[in-house]
């Protein structure tokens, strides 16, 4: 039985003209789950009772479960359990712009990022949209807010799981219910080629991040296995083509890895390699785990590599740094949830 909070508005629609029933309770429905927030079929008063009684054979209404919640300030990193007992996280922020979260897209990753702590822990299987969507419905509830801003880049490569993530990018944007801007959600990928260019077509409002932590092949195969695969000349390719498509901006993650990609040099090829690009690179202070070897770089090295893309011409921040305190920094999650 499939949950209902994974049922896209046109899939509902196509649902209920399939059931002899009119096109118009997916409007009805999607209001009382998405606008009202009403979950309970028997409080849906517009809606007939025939309908609830199929609607109750052929959905399942389920949540998953809230199991532990961590705050610091200005974020808050939940912790969900799902009904097979595997388990999840996300990440709210509050930003001066608005409140984002960062929902996760799979049970672990396979991508195998040498620095990151949720990769450390293998993929177990793909979350469902219901999954993903859940995470923000209950967040929302537990804290009485909605949330402005989306991005898809807590555990797991969302392209590994493209039309799960797809589908729930469909549920927040539709106009029926949540109804968040296409241009308020980031999707954030290690550099999956075959997933951007899908993206590009079926998302060109949505916004693309790119994690990609080195200016060239040698230390991007160290730390990223994922480049052996999708080698930086095809990545930057098709980078190119998701820009002229799609006229959007493009942000780069980089994360400061001391002694591994934070030099001089490296700040030199990177600005090379973005040049004349509509793009923006953000720096992320490395946040270190017990687990993984690799360390924070020194503020005047972050500092030092900010100036050199400044003075080349290439938009860039170093991220404000969230989190920490509670483990829900970048790379962190998971690290200590067990
Ligand atoms: S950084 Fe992202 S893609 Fe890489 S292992 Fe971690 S979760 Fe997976």
């Amino acid at each position: 039985m499939k949950n209902i909070f994974g049922i896209t508005y046109n899939d509902l629609e196509a649902y209920f003209l399939s059931n002899n029933d009119k096109s118009f309770r997916a409007t009805q429905l999607y209001d009382f789950l998405y606008k009202k927030r009403v979950f309970d079929l028997t409080k849906m008063n517009n809606i007939p009772n025939t309908t609830k009684e199929k609607l109750n054979t052929d959905f399942d209404f389920s949540f998953i479960k809230i199991i532990k919640k961590q705050e610091d300030t200005d974020v808050k990193k939940y912790l969900f359990e799902l009904t097979d007992g595997n388990r999840i996280e996300s990440v709210l922020m509050y930003h001066n712009y608005g409140i984002s979260l960062c929902v996760s897209s799979q049970v672990g990753c396979n991508m195998g990022c040498k620095f990151c702590e949720s990769g450390r822990l293998k993929k177990v299987r793909n979350l469902e949209t219901y999954e993903i969507i859940e995470q923000l419905l209950l967040i929302e509830a537990d804290l009485n807010i909605r949330i402005t801003h989306i991005v898809v880049m807590g555990i797991g490569e969302p392209f590994d799981n493209y039309d799960n993530v797809m589908n729930f990018i469909r549920i927040v944007t539709s106009n029926k219910g949540i109804d968040l801007g296409s241009r308020h959600i980031t999707v954030s990928t290690c550099g999956v080629i075959p997933g951007i260019i899908k993206f590009m077509h079926d998302f060109d409002q949505v916004n693309l991040a790119i994690s990609l932590h080195a200016p060239n092949d040698t230390i991007r195969n160290k730390i990223m296995p994922i480049s052996k695969a999708y080698p930086l000349n095809k990545l930057m390719k098709t980078i190119k083509e998701y820009i002229k498509l799609t006229n959007r901006r493009v942000t780069f993650e980089y994360i400061m890895l001391d002694d591994i990609n934070d030099s001089l040099e490296c700040a030199k090829e990177l600005a090379k390699l973005l040049k004349g690009m509509n793009c923006y690179v953000n720096l992320i202070p490395y946040n270190e785990t017990e687990n993984i070897q690799f360390k924070r770089s020194k503020k005047v090295q972050i500092l030092t590599f900010y100036d050199i893309l400044k003075k080349n011409g290439i938009a860039v921040t170093i991220r404000r740094e969230f989190g920490g305190n509670v483990d829900a920094a970048c790379g962190q999650l998971r690290a200590k949830s067990n």
